[in-house]
């Protein structure tokens, strides 16, 4: 057996200590459980995460659960959490999981990598935490304390210095206590080799650390070169009878909010409009615009404006015939409806149910 490496035996001599307990993934570890978790925790934060996911746990308990689940329930759960492709993302290696893999978990990497939204990473923090194997991870944690201790440069999204640090962790990952190891990596990023600030006079591997010893933490890792984001526009329809109900479209299963429920969008006003008067028969003089809304994206920043129509009687009969292909639906404001919606609509639909 290999004896483990240094790096390896100061960590796990600092998380008999001081490693994380508390979180509700570390309960009760299937690989179901540390799979939400971990596609949870790629964009978003541990504090934030966890309500969203003891929510999610409670409504889908197993892999079967979900693949069963109506995409909309799995996207009203995610709502508020944002990369709704990583929900989708879920379901659809659910269904995957229980038709090709009989509900169990594959056992080992590349079967695990070929499911939708299973990277490398993720793959290996579901062997090595629920099915007593081992593979290195990577995530965001792991890159910063991997970076900065062995000061590696460059922005790890680039492929040379990427496949640096997954040679780093593989070189440090024992083969004993594999999981306790793979835990006290992501705890000791999460908690001591922090973003900002780190708090490296109480970490366990600092006296080799480079980028301590020339106290050059902030450079580690590397910063994606950035380039401007460009802005686009848009505009929803919004029309709202006058008993409180909204008219929402599913969007299309790929692209920006996919799957999502949201007012129709459109790319000018004149547009929006048209399609007001032509789906819901609501003449020119009738339209209000709003107050326009920022919302920024990965890629782009959007400017939005909604394009509010009140019709006089109650729901206008819808055509027979699916806009674009994607659904129409009439929702009541009160409450505002059960199905996935992204962030910036929930916000203007609690607005509009609050003035309704
Ligand atoms: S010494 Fe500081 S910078 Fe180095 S690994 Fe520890 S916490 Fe991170």
């Amino acid at each position: 057996m290999t004896a483990t490496p240094a790096f390896a035996h100061a960590l796990l001599h600092w998380f008999d200590q001081h490693g994380r307990s508390h979180l509700p993934w570390q309960h009760n570890r299937t690989p179901y459980r540390v799979w939400v978790s971990e596609i949870m925790l790629q964009q978003t934060q541990v504090s934030t995460a966890i309500p969203f996911y003891e929510r999610f746990m409670a409504a889908m308990p197993t892999v079967r659960d979900l693949a069963k689940a109506p995409e909309d329930t799995v996207l009203h759960l995610w709502t508020g959490l944002g990369y709704y492709a990583r929900a989708r993302n879920l379901h659809r290696s659910a269904k995957l999981i229980c038709t090709d893999y009989d509900g169990r978990f594959p056992d080992n990497l590349d079967d695990l990598i070929s499911l939708p939204g299973i990277g490398r990473s993720t793959a290996g923090a579901i062997l090595c935490l629920a099915m007593g194997g081992r593979a290195p991870i990577l995530d965001g944690n792991v890159k910063r304390v991997l970076a900065r201790y062995y000061a590696v440069e460059g922005w790890p999204g680039q492929r040379a210095v990427s496949d640096q640090l997954w040679a780093l962790a593989e070189r440090n990952t024992p083969h004993k206590r594999v999981a306790d190891y793979t835990q006290a990596i992501m705890d000791l990023g999460a908690t001591c080799c922090k973003r900002t600030q780190p708090s490296c006079t109480t970490c366990p591997v600092q006296t080799k650390c480079r980028a301590l010893a020339t106290q050059s933490q902030a450079a580690f890792p590397g910063r994606k070169p950035q380039k401007p984001k460009p802005s686009r526009q848009c505009w929803f329809a919004i029309a709202i009878t006058s008993s409180g109900e909204v008219l929402l479209q599913k969007r299309a299963a790929t692209g920006i909010w996919g799957g999502l429920w949201a007012p129709p969008e459109f790319s000018d006003e004149g547009s929006a409009t048209q399609w007001l008067q032509n789906t819901v028969g609501i003449s020119a003089d009738h339209y209000d615009l709003g107050a326009p809304f920022h919302h920024v994206f990965t890629h782009f920043k959007l400017e939005a404006t909604p394009v509010y129509a009140q019709c006089s009687e109650n729901r206008p009969a819808l055509p027979t015939v699916k806009v674009d292909d994607e659904e129409l639906r009439w929702f009541s404001l009160h409450p505002v409806p059960s199905v996935g919606l992204p962030a910036p609509i929930v916000r203007l639909l609690k607005t509009l149910s609050n003035n309704a």
